[in-house]
């Protein structure tokens, strides 16, 4: 490895065999030490030039390539399972061009998602899609995630808001694919087959985003519910009778509970909807138009919060996927679910979550993008028991076989990783998988970039 890294154009300090280095990129943020697979270096490219530089000297020697941005990734996306370079993007964070008048942004991929805000701020824009983590993840780790967020269910995903993209293919190839333009039928989209594609096809190196202008009026409140089955009813058919909400996010009396104990919060101990409306003129009307919906769904109450109230909420919000897995420290979560169905199945998803693990002994907390037919889940084991372990993850499969026949996916945001690979084939069917590993051959014959994930083993 030392020759390899010695051959490429870089400077001394763009790479390294340190062990140090070697370990923090060995793990992501849902992968345990235990599970991690340092690489036998990390290097980090500054340009594109030395992107494309690392990727042919990797296609002439077979050394496998992993690009990292920040490791917030929750299905070992990043984490170089065979080895060979992880490829830092971080250095590769410039702001390249802010341009108000067309709603666009230029970027490398290394900037953080939260810097992609500030530099819109001062033109009244934001970003929307921005995930939960947008305060720690990378913009190219939100494009090759085609991660999302909880304003979603108003503004679609990240990739929803990418213009045009430059990158580099696995065969050292480097591409523009997309355009300025805000419309285009022109050619083969390979904009959308590089978002989401977890790094497996090409390394983004430059990303035209769309922005947004910032709503003039923004409110939140908070519905309580007796029963899950009541708010999940509550969301679908606040979706179906066309509310225009930014964020509706489902906590449910499990994650309550959860969130008093571990985070200190005095919730209600009892399922919660989150709400959040985003107009430029008429939010109270909406408001109202959302309690009324909410109204056919016995609320036990809806609350519309002041701003910093509003803060307080999210911010519990945010904090919940962390206290569900530390707050009980003999317990862990045999499987981070991440599932989507469409916004009319929602309720019978969450039933099912909830009675296939009622009828397996387990806890199974729940909240999620709820707006978006989002669920996250996760079913709590003791580790130490392989017995409850084995009925923890039959209970996460039978959801995620659920999720599939309800018309959905495995992973509405965190993508496959090397932790959902099998789900793959059912979810897509061999004709698409057959294609996907073609399209996966033309981009990276040589298969050095990511391999081990995405595409299923067999
Ligand atoms: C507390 C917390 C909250 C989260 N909330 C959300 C949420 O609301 N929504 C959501 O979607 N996700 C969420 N995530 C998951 C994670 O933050 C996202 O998947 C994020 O997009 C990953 O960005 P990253 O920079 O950390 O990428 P990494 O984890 O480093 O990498 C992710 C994938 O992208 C690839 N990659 C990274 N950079 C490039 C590049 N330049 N070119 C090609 N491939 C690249 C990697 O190889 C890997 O496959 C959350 C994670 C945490 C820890």
């Amino acid at each position: 490895m030392q020759e390899f890294c010695a051959s490429l154009p870089l400077a001394a300090d763009q790479w390294t065999l340190a062990d140090a280095e070697r370990s923090q990129h060995a793990t992501d943020w849902g992968t345990d030490r235990a599970d991690g697979s340092a690489p036998a270096a990390v290097v980090w490219p500054e340009s594109t030039a030395d992107v494309a530089a690392v990727l042919e000297r990797a296609n002439e020697t077979g050394v496998p390539v992993t690009p990292y941005g920040a490791g917030t990734g929750i299905a070992g996306n990043a984490v170089p399972v065979r080895g060979g370079v992880s490829l830092d993007t971080t250095r590769m964070d410039a702001v390249l061009d802010v341009r108000p008048d067309d709603f666009q942004i230029d970027v490398q991929p290394g900037v953080i998602g939260i810097d992609v805000d500030e530099a819109l701020a001062r033109h009244g824009q934001f970003f929307p899609p921005l995930p939960t983590s947008g305060a720690m993840a990378t913009v190219g780790g939100m494009v090759s995630t085609d991660a999302s967020g909880r304003r979603t269910v108003k503004y679609g995903t990240v990739g929803d808001w990418v213009r045009e993209l430059e990158a580099v293919a696995g065969d050292g190839t480097v591409f523009t694919a997309g355009t300025k333009a805000v419309k285009s039928s022109s050619g083969y989209n390979l904009r959308d087959l590089v978002v989401g594609s977890e790094g497996t096809l090409a390394v983004v190196t430059r990303v035209t985003l769309e922005t947004a202008g910032i709503p003039a009026e923004i409110r939140g409140g908070r519905a309580v519910f007796e029963s899950v089955e009541d708010a999940a009813a509550a969301i679908a058919d606040a979706r179906r009778s066309g509310v225009d909400v930014a964020s509706m996010e489902l906590v449910d009396q499990h994650c309550a509970r959860i969130a008093n104990d571990h985070l200190d919060t005095g919730l209600p101990d009892r399922p919660m909807v989150f709400l959040e409306f985003h107009r430029n003129h008429g939010v109270d009307a909406e408001i109202e138009f959302c309690e009324s919906v909410f109204a056919d769904h016995d609320p036990l109450r809806f609350d519309v919060v002041d701003d910093a109230a509003m803060d307080d909420l999210w911010a519990v919000r945010e904090e919940l996927a962390d206290a569900v897995v530390q707050h009980d420290p003999t317990l862990v979560s045999a499987h981070s679910g991440d599932v989507a169905v469409p916004p009319s199945e929602f309720p019978a998803l969450v039933s099912f979550i909830h009675d296939r693990a009622a009828d397996a002994g387990l806890q199974a907390p729940t909240f999620g993008h709820a707006g978006d037919g989002n669920v996250h889940f996760d079913v709590l084991v003791d580790p130490d028991d392989p017995e409850m372990v084995d009925r923890g993850s039959a209970v996460s499969h039978a959801v995620i076989d659920r999720a599939i026949e309800l018309g959905g996916t495995c992973t509405a945001e965190h993508g496959i990783g090397n932790t959902k690979r099998e789900f793959v084939r059912p979810e897509h069917g061999d004709g698409a998988v057959g294609l996907m590993g073609r399209v996966k051959d033309v981009f990276d014959p040589n298969g050095v970039l990511n391999p081990g994930k995405v595409l299923p083993e067999d």
